[in-house]
């Protein structure tokens, strides 16, 4: 059944659920983040809609693509420092604690799951992690503020690796970018466990990461959509709900 459910009939819809699920499974977007003060990127009037996104093999082939990227990304880091997690995540950690949750799979980039307290083992990031930086060709770590104090005192030069003189770039996945085989992998098989896949926050418009939650209602699980907006796969979930994720989440962030 498809319905738009009041928000204290889903809670405890989803209370139920959430308890008889064998596998139940966390699919995250940018609306599970919104109320910690980080916009989502595509919505109207978003950093996107203003800025086009460099692709990955502009990114490569030019040093200027590589100096505008940081650019743009110490400007974002700037306004995002205080963000810290949401009731949703909260919400996400603690079913994690109880053992409700078989694990959260996000295409978030802002490392707030980490923050609220999930370890890597219950995390897939799909779209990777912009809290720190790595050399493409070499795969060593940099930390951001490494990467900040190099481009500011070379007047904006995005350095190159120590190492291998590599490109160094956040260690997201960018447009025209390769997604991570072994993300996609555990996304994958863990969608396969699950009874019970509950999407948060995600407008299902980005593949191939959209492509789990239509998996996992193949296989025969529950989807519950929680979004404020609708989606294109409202008509296939059994609970819809368009609301903010940290109201929809927030009984199952306080303390039993
Ligand atoms: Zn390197």
């Amino acid at each position: 059944m498809t319905f738009d459910a009041d928000l204290k009939g889903a809670q405890a819809q989803l209370s139920d659920w959430l308890d008889a699920a064998h596998c139940a499974v966390a699919f995250t977007g940018a609306g599970i983040s919104t109320e910690c003060g980080i916009p989502d990127f595509r919505s109207p009037g978003g950093l996107w809609t203003q800025n086009k996104p460099i692709p990955f093999d502009v990114f490569l082939a030019m040093k200027s693509a590589r100096n505008e990227a940081w650019k743009r990304k110490f400007v974002l880091e700037s306004a995002f420092a205080g963000a810290r997690p949401g009731r949703g995540h909260v919400a996400l950690a603690r079913l994690l604690e109880q053992g409700k949750l078989g694990g959260v799979i996000t295409q978030n980039i802002d490392g707030l799951h980490q923050a609220s307290g999930v370890g890597e083992a219950d995390l897939i990031e799909l779209h990777g992690n912009g809290t720190y930086a790595t050399c493409l060709d070499c795969g060593t770590r940099y930390e951001l503020g490494w990467v900040k104090a190099r481009f500011d005192t070379s007047g904006g030069i995005a350095p190159d690796c120590p190492h291998c003189g590599g490109p160094i770039k956040a260690a997201t996945i960018s447009f025209g970018q390769a997604m991570p085989e072994t993300e996609m992998r555990r996304a994958d098989a863990l969608t396969r466990q699950s009874d019970l896949f509950i999407v948060l926050g995600s407008s299902l418009v980005v593949f191939p990461a959209a492509q789990f939650p239509l998996q996992a209602k193949d296989n025969g699980a529950r989807l519950v959509i929680v979004n404020r907006e609708p989606t294109d796969f409202d008509h296939l979930a059994d609970l819809v709900v368009h609301a903010d994720i940290g109201d929809v989440l927030a009984p199952f962030a306080r303390n039993a």
